[in-house]
């Protein structure tokens, strides 16, 4: 809430460069942008708020980029699946527990991500600065405002993604957004990664009484429907700690929403991409929300690690390694695209001539539970990354246009990078051929998907 207004006096902005696509936001919908447009063949700026690529992956430490894949999984490959490969050729990726996958460590992926960005020379890396405005000519975006400690700066561009994962640039534009009431939104999470534990007391405990999905309950994000045929699967999950808290006192009943996932048990005795805080009611959007959920977090974090202590086998000597660089937001605002996914598309194998990339049946969250162990996926349109009355402008990542389950499925991380690879490259060929956004030929995008490995049929 406002106390009054003051009037900010106009002034004037360097023009500190000039590019062909620029991209704002270097998440897993952001990075793949930028590479892909780069290796189209243009040139390219990428602009992020932090001090390192990655966004969530590296920010909040969400290390479980392709935990949905198991044997039958169809899915892109393309920038998704290299961010693993690199992880792994670089030593910062170690199995992951309950599938087919590596789990890529989030501070490692940092210097993963630094080469990714440095092998391309036509990526000018921009960090430490936070997009503020538009630059506007009539509904075209032309560039953009940052403000950074440099003050405020003017980056001109011929095409704009936005992957923000808060659809800022779109929401400032002024095309329409729209999110889900606070109360029904995903929750927050603080992040973190423990270190301490005793490795081979820690495994024969999960051995010894294995959680399945079918286990998941607890309120929040962990309140699920499956399809059935999850419920007897592995989930590295952790609930009875911190009943058995509560039941003695150590964290307060109304707390009973601590409950979650583990990700990796390392030899060095780190146990890393805690997921155990869910709080409801925190807009990412309202920075003063923000405030009071990151301190939340945190103490609720402490509540979780003492908890573990007590009532977890091999946690004697836990402690807290780190948290997140930033609170967890899974849900805000989202564009209203030329088209917007549906529960139908995610569930039912979606197609469309103007697939831009697949993803695998993957649905996670709003209480749903969905693995794709059959082989089934949805395609994404074209259509799906542009804004609606806005030119030179796409957008990638979380914020793509959808209802709530489709959301569940398309804010994953790899399916971040399916939109920011192919956002990436439709902008590119925009500017190669000089035609705007809305009118660039499919058939090219799916070829140089083609040439760059990723899948979209
Ligand atoms: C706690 C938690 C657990 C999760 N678990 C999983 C999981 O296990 N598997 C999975 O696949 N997904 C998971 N997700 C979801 C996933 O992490 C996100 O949906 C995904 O990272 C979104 O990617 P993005 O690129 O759209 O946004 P982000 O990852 O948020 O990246 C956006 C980037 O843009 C930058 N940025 C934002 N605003 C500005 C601005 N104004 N100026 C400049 N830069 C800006 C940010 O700093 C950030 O680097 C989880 C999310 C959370 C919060």
């Amino acid at each position: 809430m406002a106390i009054s207004t003051i009037r900010e006096p106009a002034r004037d902005i360097d023009i500190v460069h000039e590019t062909d696509v620029l991209v704002v936001g270097s998440g897993p919908g952001g990075l793949p942008a930028a590479l892909a447009a780069a290796r189209a063949g243009v040139e390219v700026a990428l602009v992020e708020r932090f001090g390192c690529f990655g966004g969530n992956l590296t920010v909040v430490g969400v290390e479980g980029m392709h935990w949905y894949r198991h044997e039958k999984t169809v899915e892109s490959n393309g920038i998704a699946r290299e961010f693993e490969d690199r992880a792994k050729d670089m030593d910062a990726a170690v199995p992951e527990s309950q599938s087919l996958s590596y789990e890529i460590d989030s501070e490692g992926f940092k210097l993963v991500a630094d080469k990714m960005v440095l092998d391309e020379p036509n990526i000018r890396p921009m960090l430490h600065r936070q997009f503020v405005a538009p630059i506007m000519e009539g509904n075209t975006v032309i560039g953009i405002i940052t403000e950074s400690k440099a003050g405020r700066e003017a980056i001109l561009a011929k095409r704009v993604i936005d992957a923000t994962g808060d659809a800022d640039v779109v929401e400032r534009a002024g095309a329409p957004t729209f999110m889900t009431p606070r109360e029904k939104m995903m929750a927050a999470s603080v992040m973190f990664h423990a270190t301490g534990v005793d490795k081979a007391k820690f495994i024969e405990g999960i051995k010894s009484d294995p959680q399945t999905y079918k286990d998941w309950g607890g309120g929040g994000e962990w309140q699920i429907e499956t399809s059935g045929k999850e419920d007897d699967m592995f989930s590295p999950f952790l609930k009875k700690p911190f009943e058995q808290a509560i039941k003695d006192g150590l964290i307060p009943a109304k707390l009973n929403t601590i409950a979650g996932t583990w990700g990796a048990m390392h030899d060095t005795g780190e146990l890393t991409y805690l997921n155990l805080i869910h709080m409801d009611d925190c807009d990412g959007t309202d920075p003063n929300s923000l405030t009071k959920y990151e301190i939340e977090g945190r103490r609720q974090a402490m509540l979780a690690i003492e908890a573990l202590r007590n009532y977890t086998p091999g946690c004697d000597g836990i402690r807290l390694r780190n948290f997140g660089m930033s609170l967890g937001i899974r849900d805000t605002r989202k564009v209203d695209c030329q088209y917007n996914m549906t529960s139908q598309d995610v569930r039912n194998q979606a197609r469309f001539d103007d697939s831009i990339g697949i993803f695998p049946e993957f649905i996670d969250g709003y209480g749903i539970l969905i693995l794709p162990t059959t082989g089934r996926y949805f395609q994404i349109p074209y259509r799906n990354l542009l804004p609606k009355g806005i030119e030179n402008l796409l957008v990638s990542g979380r914020a793509t246009g959808g209802d709530r389950d489709s959301h569940a499925a398309t804010r994953n991380m790899a399916c971040c990078a399916v939109t920011g690879q192919g956002a990436g490259i439709a902008a590119a060929i925009s500017v190669k051929t000089g035609k705007p956004l809305a009118q660039v030929d499919v058939a090219d995008i799916q070829k140089e998907l083609d040439r760059q490995g990723a899948r979209h049929h």
